[in-house]
């Protein structure tokens, strides 16, 4: 049979009706689902971190949303009470090598500028690979230009090539590229760092100097660290040991604010490639977590050698209760009655939020199938119901094209079955007169037995043109 305009326009209407019913089912199940959130919300759920104790304790915080408590255990489970109390060690990110490896393509305009939040210095970059930039600043109350910071230092206009930092591209992405300094009482922006090409750059706001802290063109990251961090997670001042870390393919340096070298550690080999997170509680006490496993407890020695490991379970308790799992699934159900969407989203969206990405694509697929047969099983059940209405309705009105409709509505479930009956106007049954069957009559003649069905008996009240 040739397809005829008529029918890729009715085709086309059901498909724009079956998505309209779907948008309508998603719209009614995301209220049901905010409703269930809201009605079972967080009744017995807790998240789980890790706090480091000032004296480099590890402690793992559980936050219980219900009671609104917080509880610290040791690594061993141990209770620690009044562990908020404690004050926390903070860490620093040092960044791996990996960004080395990135695929560059140039930059977006908006990725060229760094805010440096929460000044009002802006770090301008060409975008190229082998790239270079500028700081820029603009006051915020007049909104005017205050000048521009170029490897020199502190200057008028805009500084030209041979005074700008050079920069990979690639280093921007990482948004890690500059730290900023504040002053004793966090008021107030003291210092930028700068991880150039060719070293680390202290950029004194204050002082509108510029120096370079540390030459090295085979620095890998850097990052200000500050030991001691308070419950509200401010860095306070009292004991606030704090200086410059910076990472090189093979260790990590320590420099006071002016670039004075206090100590060198060198880095295991395991973890050469990996972002690491940096906790020092003292000279000799060095934790590293693994960024971003985030579950690995690294301790090393000033030699590179790791001297203890430990690992620790952070993932978040699965605590929705049954009620509410059931019936988020049965929302899932209402939003997409269809086996179709549902095993495609099953097959695509296989790694969810709990799972890295490292997971191979097989063992990540049964863990979804296991987590969603039941949708895949309530949603196969609608949608040969559904596809079962379609070829009756098919038959009875004796229409062409019922394979394709019924695989139609058996793909796509309730929203196709939708788009199915409202893309055409269905026309009265009656017996036909020659084998009795219920015949269409949008029609000449009976789409069972072939019989012509005789006309309607005039009225006399015809108009006859
Ligand atoms: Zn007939």
């Amino acid at each position: 049979m040739k397809i005829r305009l008529e029918q890729i326009q009715s085709a086309t209407l059901a498909v724009i009706l079956a998505i309209g019913a779907a948008a309508a089912l998603l719209i009614i199940a995301l209220s049901v689902d905010l409703l269930i959130s809201y009605t079972f919300f967080n009744k017995s759920s807790s998240n789980r971190y890790l706090a480091i104790a000032f004296d480099g304790t590890p402690m793992i915080a559980s936050f219980d949303l219900k009671n609104i408590t917080e509880e610290y255990r040791t690594l061993d489970g141990q209770l620690v009470s009044d562990g908020w109390k404690i004050h926390k060690l903070g860490s620093t990110l040092l960044r791996g090598p990996a960004w080395q490896l990135n695929n560059y393509r140039g930059l977006q305009w908006n990725k060229r500028i760094e805010k440096l939040s929460p000044t009002e210095w802006y770090f301008l970059h060409d975008g190229r690979l082998q790239g270079s930039g500028y700081f820029v600043g603009y006051s915020p109350e007049t909104k005017f230009n205050i000048g521009y910071f170029g490897r020199a230092g502190f200057r008028p206009d805009e500084p030209p090539a041979d005074d700008r930092f050079q920069m990979d591209g690639r280093k921007l992405l990482l948004g890690e590229i500059y730290n900023i300094q504040f002053s004793d009482d966090y008021s107030r922006v003291t210092s930028l760092y700068l991880l150039a090409d060719d070293g680390l750059y202290k950029i004194d706001l204050d002082g509108h100097s510029v120096k370079l802290l540390l030459k090295g063109t085979n620095l890998v990251s850097a990052g200000i660290y500050h030991a001691n961090v308070s419950v509200d997670n401010q860095p306070s001042a009292d004991t606030n040991a704090h200086g410059l870390l910076v990472r090189t393919a093979d260790q990590v340096l320590e420099l006071d604010f002016n670039g004075k070298l206090l100590r060198s550690h060198l880095l295991p080999q395991e973890l050469l490639n990996s972002d690491l997170l940096w906790y020092e509680s003292s000279a000799t006490n060095i934790m590293i977590q693994e960024s971003p496993k985030h579950e690995e407890l690294y301790w090393i020695d000033t030699g590179g050698k790791i001297v203890r490991q430990e690992h620790v379970d952070l993932q978040q308790e699965s605590t929705k209760s049954l009620a509410m799992q059931t019936l988020e699934k049965v929302a899932v159900t209402i939003a997409m009655p269809s086996f179709g969407e549902v095993a495609a989203c099953s097959a695509v969206d296989v790694w969810d939020q709990n799972m890295r990405k490292s997971v191979a694509y097989s063992v990540a697929l049964r863990k979804t199938l296991g987590d969603t047969w039941e949708i895949l099983l309530s949603t196969g059940i609608i949608s040969i119901c559904t596809a079962c209405l379609c070829y009756r309705r098919q038959r009875n009105y004796g229409l062409p094209w019922t394979i394709s409709w019924t695989v139609f509505v058996l793909v796509f479930g309730v929203p196709a079955y939708v788009g199915y009956l409202f893309h055409r106007s269905w026309p009265a049954r009656l017996p036909c007169p020659s084998c009795g069957r219920l015949a269409p009559r949008d029609r000449s003649a009976c789409f069972a037995c072939g019989h012509e069905f005789p006309a309607p008996i005039p009225k006399g009240i015809e108009i006859i043109a």
